[in-house]
C-alpha cells in the first residue's frame, strides 16, 4: 500500500508524502474542491508482480516489481521504468505522480505512470537481465499498451531492456507493437534525438533562467552531481553555451576542476575508467560535498532526496536545475527559497526525456519517421514554451518557480478530470 500521511515515520523523507503534500498545496493555491484534490491525488491504479527468475547457476530467485498509472485523465500513462535496489512502491507512486504532471507542464496529451524492479542490476549476468526484464513485461503486459501506457527508460534501463519489452508484448499481441515503449533503438521504432533530449531540456531552461535573471552564461561555474545518461551529455551541452563544468559526482567519487572540464577528456576519461574520479588535474572531493564547491549553477542528475536542509543549507550555487527527479527534500525545498536560489523543479527541467518520448511514440503510431531537424525544432519550441508559461505564472501567482510548476500541472489535470466527470 501507498503510505498515508499517519503511517509515516517521522524525518524520515517519503517521497510520496512529499509529492502529496505538494499537490495537495497546489489545491490549496488554487481553490479547488477537496474531493477533486482526492481525486488527483490517489494513483488510479497500482500492480505488484512477483518475478522469478532462472539464474545462470540453475537455482530461482524471485524480484519484486510495480507498474503505478497515477492518473490518465489527459491521456495514456506515461513514465520510465528502473531497476535499483532501492524500488520500492512509495517510490514508485511518487514519481508516477511527478510524470502526471510533468506531462502537464509540457502540455503533451498523456498522463503519468512508474515502474520499477527492486534488483541491483550489476549483479546480474546479461542473459539473467534479459530473463527478468521479459518476466516483468510480461507481468504487466495487460496494464500496458500504446494507448494505455506507455513506459520507458529511467534509472539503470536502456534501449535493450525497451526493445526486450517491446518484443516480449509484441510476442504476447501477435503483431509488432512499437508504441508499447519509447526509448527503443533506431532500427526497431525509435528516434534519433530521443537520447539526450533530457539534457537538452535541462540546458535549455538553464540558459533560459540565466536569461531571465540577466545574467551571462559564459563562464558560469557549474556543479553535477551523476555522470550517466542525463549528466554525460550535460557536460558538453553546457560547455558549448560557454559554462564551465568545475565540479562533477558519481557513485565512485567526486572531482573538482577550478578551471573546466574539457567535457571530450572526460568523455575518453570515462570510458576508460568507468568513474569520473582521475581526471587529469583534478582534486578529489567527498561525493556528499559536491554542492559546496565554489560555482553558480547545481544539477543534481542522480538519485532523489539527496537536497535536504543541511545541502540546501551549505549549496554554494545561486541557481539550482534539476535534472534528476525528486533531488530536493522539502526542507531542503524550503531552506533553498530562504535563501532566494531559484530552482527550476524536475517536472520542467527533466521535461524533455518525455516530450522525445511523444515525439517518438507520435511517429510509431503515425508509421512515418521525421526529419531530424523537425524533432529538434519540435522539442526546443516545447521546452521554451513550457518554461515561459510556469515563468510568467510564477510572477504572477509569486510563488516559486516549482509550487508554480506543480499548480499549472495540477490544474490541467483538474481541467480534464472536471470536464471527464465521474463514472458511473
Ligand atoms: N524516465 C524519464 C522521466 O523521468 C522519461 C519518461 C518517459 O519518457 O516516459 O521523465
Amino acid at each position: 500500500m501507498v503510505t498515508r500521511p499517519n503511517e509515516a515515520v517521522p524525518h524520515e523523507f517519503n517521497p510520496w508524502l512529499h509529492v502529496t503534500s505538494l499537490i495537495e498545496q497546489a489545491g490549496r493555491l488554487l481553490k479547488l474542491d477537496e474531493g477533486l484534490v482526492k481525486r488527483i491525488v490517489t494513483p488510479e491504479r497500482i500492480l505488484e508482480v512477483a518475478i522469478p527468475v532462472r539464474m545462470d547457476s540453475g537455482k530461482v530467485e524471485m524480484f519484486h516489481g510495480w507498474r503505478i498509472q497515477h492518473d490518465t485523465s489527459r491521456g495514456p500513462g506515461k513514465g520510465g521504468i528502473r531497476f535499483h535496489p532501492s524500488v520500492n512502491v512509495d517510490e514508485i507512486a511518487a514519481l508516477s505522480a511527478d510524470m502526471s504532471i510533468k506531462c502537464a507542464v509540457v502540455n503533451i496529451p498523456y498522463g503519468g505512470a512508474k515502474g520499477g524492479i527492486k534488483v541491483d542490476p550489476s549483479s546480474l549476468s546479461r542473459h539473467e537481465l534479459e530473463r527478468l526484464t521479459r518476466r516483468y513485461a510480461f507481468s504487466i503486459a495487460p496494464m500496458i499498451g500504446p494507448d494505455r501506457d506507455i513506459p520507458a527508460p529511467d534509472i539503470n534501463t536502456d534501449t535493450q531492456v525497451m526493445s526486450w519489452i517491446m518484443d516480449t508484448v509484441s510476442m504476447l499481441r501477435g503483431h509488432n507493437t512499437p508504441g508499447v515503449v519509447t526509448g527503443k533503438p533506431l532500427a526497431i521504432g525509435g528516434t534519433l534525438g530521443h537520447a539526450g533530449a533530457t539534457s537538452l531540456g535541462v540546458t535549455i531552461c538553464t540558459s533560459a533562467l540565466l536569461q531571465r535573471l540577466n545574467r551571462p552564461t559564459i563562464e558560469q561555474r557549474v556543479v553535477i552531481q551523476g555522470y550517466g545518461k542525463v549528466g554525460a551529455p550535460l557536460v558538453r551541452l553546457l560547455s558549448e553555451r560557454g559554462m564551465k563544468v568545475v565540479g562533477i559526482a558519481d557513485i565512485r567519487g567526486a572531482i573538482h576542476v577550478p578551471g573546466g572540464i574539457d567535457h571530450e577528456v572526460m568523455s575518453q576519461h570515462y570510458s576508460e575508467h568507468g568513474t569520473v574520479v582521475g581526471y587529469p588535474g583534478s582534486i578529489d572531493v567527498p561525493s556528499d560535498q559536491i554542492f559546496t564547491l565554489p560555482s553558480d549553477i547545481a544539477i543534481p542528475a542522480a538519485l532523489g532526496g539527496f537536497i535536504d536542509a543541511k545541502v540546501a543549507q551549505s549549496m554554494s550555487a545561486t541557481i539550482v536545475v534539476e535534472a534528476a527527479n525528486g533531488p530536493t527534500t522539502g526542507d531542503g525545498a524550503a531552506v533553498l527559497a530562504s535563501r532566494n536560489i531559484p530552482v527550476v523543479p524536475d517536472v520542467l527541467a527533466n521535461a524533455g526525456g518525455v516530450v522525445a518520448s511523444y515525439f517518438e511514440w507520435a511517429q510509431d503510431m503515425q508509421g512515418y519517421m521525421w526529419e531530424p531537424e523537425l524533432f529538434q525544432q519540435r522539442l526546443e519550441k516545447t521546452m521554451h514554451e513550457a518554461f515561459n508559461h510556469i515563468w510568467t505564472r510564477h510572477q504572477q501567482l509569486e510563488a516559486t518557480l516549482r509550487d508554480t510548476a506543480i499548480a499549472v500541472g495540477v490544474e490541467r489535470i483538474a481541467e480534464a478530470t472536471e470536464l471527464r466527470g465521474l463514472f458511473p
